[in-house]
């Protein structure tokens, strides 16, 4: 349940309320918006008791059960869009930046020369990806501790923000000093243990929706996130498995409204991963934009068709340029977009 606090309430009205909440035996998580005090309790289940306590209260407006999965999420605990700023970027609330880079870090001239076709198109956050969760053991698994090497010299040559995969426990650690955004990839959406370690470093959290989630499933994987100490999550829509072949993925913008509505939480769009095929990547892409996308995740290459893997679907950099002017009309209809 959520509690809606009366316009003239002040920090002392807060903390009573807070701690009357704590001797229900739920959790308060206060949340100050442009114009409401909401105070969520977590914890199990809506209890009527509690709801009359608290509605007895002088400075409550009002109690409104919750029965959600999720809750700290939620536009009713948060109706303003949330903004997370990553390296002077912003995402949310009407800014919409494009995230690009390869599909993985290969090598130094690689990576270096794909940051540079980016940075040349203003481009500020920078896939880095030296892990590689990959469907067979047999595929190219990523540079590792060699591709977190060759991070540290290009960031420290060209000063850009960082989003990394993270795909285990192990590696968490390995990425926190270098990378600005975790990425969990849609393989891991729902691995619930590494969603509340990651959580701990309460650094900026990408989610990626899972092959198979629903939209209220991925709400709740962020959820975890959010409870357990990460507030800055971007969630990612990548498309979903469907009987369709056509496309490597189904691009499902209907989650990207949907969620939008659900949650104050960024929506970005992945049209590279949905697609499977560069040629149709500019297309979902202005599609995301005019369903209201918080952002892009894009993925691009200096040689493409030797690329260690996702070689059909990955932008030349050299041309990334091309690309942004063929978004740009949805991209800045989308900043116009009623929120
Ligand atoms: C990726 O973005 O590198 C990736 C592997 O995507 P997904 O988890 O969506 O398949
Ligand atoms: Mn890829």
């Amino acid at each position: 349940m959520i509690i809606i606090l009366k316009p003239n309430a002040e920090q002392s009205d807060i903390d009573a309320v807070c701690d009357l909440i704590c001797t229900l035996r739920y959790q308060p998580r206060v949340s100050k918006g442009e114009h409401d005090i909401v105070i969520s309790c977590i914890g199990n289940g809506v209890s009527p008791h509690a709801m009359e306590v608290l509605r007895s209260l002088p400075m409550v407006d009002r109690v409104v059960p919750i029965q959600k999965k999720y809750k700290l999420v939620s536009r009713e605990f948060h109706p303003e869009d949330t903004i997370i700023t990553v390296g002077g970027e912003k995402i949310g609330g009407g800014n919409i930046p494009i995230i690009a880079g390869p599909c993985a870090i290969e090598s130094y001239g690689q990576f270096r020369q794909a940051v540079k076709d980016l940075v040349d198109c203003g481009i500020k956050i920078i896939r880095a990806m030296p892990f590689k969760p990959r469907t067979s053991p047999y595929d190219f698994q990523g540079l590792k501790l060699d591709g977190i090497r060759i991070m540290r010299d290009v960031k420290e040559e060209f000063g850009i923000s960082y989003i990394s995969e993270v795909p285990g426990l192990m590696q968490i650690k390995m990425l926190n000093d270098i990378c600005d955004i975790f990425q969990i990839g849609a393989r891991n959406a729902q691995n619930f243990d590494l969603l509340e370690n990651i959580a701990q470093y309460g650094k900026p959290v990408l989610l990626k929706r899972g092959m198979a989630e629903t939209i209220e499933e991925w709400l709740t994987a962020a959820e975890y996130l959010v409870s357990c100490g990460s507030p800055n999550v971007i969630l990612c829509e990548r498309g979903i498995r469907t009987f369709e072949t056509a496309t490597r993925n189904t691009l499902d913008l209907s989650a990207v409204v949907v969620a939008k509505s659900m949650t104050h939480l960024p929506v970005i769009v992945d049209p590279s991963h949905a697609a499977g095929k560069v040629k149709m990547v500019p297309a979902l892409a202005r599609a995301a934009l005019a369903v209201g996308a918080d952002g892009l995740l894009v993925e691009t290459h200096p040689d493409p068709v030797h690329a260690f893997s996702d070689a059909a679907q990955q932008i030349p950099s050299a041309g990334f340029q091309s690309f942004i002017d063929a978004v740009k009309p949805w991209l800045d209809l989308a900043k116009s977009l009623p929120r």
